[in-house]
């Protein structure tokens, strides 16, 4: 089912039905973005006419935050699940390890890809990792699109991870998807080659079941607070000034 939350289309479905959905797509024909909402996402969808075009064409709109719950739940509708980015980009190595797809990784600081690869297939054995390119420096002073685009099409991946920050990332996706012929499923991760190379701790448990994952990385990375706090406070006000209904609950 897909709800509307502010303007962005998000796909409440259990995670293996997500998990279904994108074994189908990688063994499939066409190409398919995944978009993991959170609410900076929805945020910055609502003045960029570019960010939620491509969210809402989205193959899949992944709901990513807690405040996603709460906004749907003030409309009366409710999450099947919420699946966090990084868990999702584990789930789909696992399930590429079971069933075959060819992974590429892109984006992140020097050596982070490389290293998010490793700890990928050491996770998933049998996983075919084809290729992993960091280095944003690089991306930026040398890199133009069309030399990226071409090493990737060398390596001929089925599922492409892309991590140059959100927004940036969707964006990157949604220009050149269509000319990367073999990539079947692709997605936007984040911070989520650093916390699978082991660069950035993640939440305990407690805390992440607790859809407090945001605190922490607050707490580790609080350079982070204005902006957090920006989109957190923006979205929570204009989730409470909605029309509430509870009725459907
Ligand atoms: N990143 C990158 N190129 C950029 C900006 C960011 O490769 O131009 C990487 C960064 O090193 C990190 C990931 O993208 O691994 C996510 O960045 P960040 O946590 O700042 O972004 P968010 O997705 O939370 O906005």
């Amino acid at each position: 089912m897909k709800l509307d939350i502010l303007g962005t289309g998000v796909d409440s479905l259990t995670k293996s039905a997500v998990l279904e959905r994108i074994g189908e797509y990688i063994h499939g024909r066409g190409s398919h973005l995944i978009v993991t909402v959170n609410p900076e996402f929805i945020m910055a969808a609502r003045h960029d006419p570019e960010f939620r075009h491509i969210l809402n064409t989205a193959s899949l709109a992944v709901p990513d935050g807690f405040g996603l719950h709460f906004a749907a739940r003030r409309q009366g509708q409710r999450i099947a699940e919420r699946i966090t980015g990084v868990d999702l980009m584990s789930e789909i190595a696992a399930l590429a390890a079971r069933e075959g797809g060819r992974v590429f990784l892109l984006g992140a600081r020097r050596g982070i890809a490389a290293g998010a690869a490793y700890a990928l297939m050491q996770q998933h054995p049998g996983l075919d990792v084809v290729g992993a390119e960091s280095g944003y420096r690089r991306w930026h002073r040398h890199m133009t699109d069309e030399k990226l685009r071409a090493m990737i099409n060398r390596k001929k991946p089925d599922i492409l991870f892309v991590a140059f920050g959100q927004v940036k990332q969707e964006k990157w996706l949604y220009r050149n998807l269509p000319l990367l012929p073999t990539v079947r499923v692709a997605m936007g991760v984040g911070g989520s080659f650093d916390y699978i190379a082991g660069r950035v701790r993640r939440a305990p448990v407690w805390m992440r079941r607790l859809g407090l994952e945001w605190l922490f990385r607050l707490g580790r990375q609080p350079w982070r607070l204005p902006r957090i706090m920006t989109a957190v406070v923006r979205f929570l006000w204009a989730v409470i000034r909605l029309p509430h209904n509870e009725e459907r609950l």
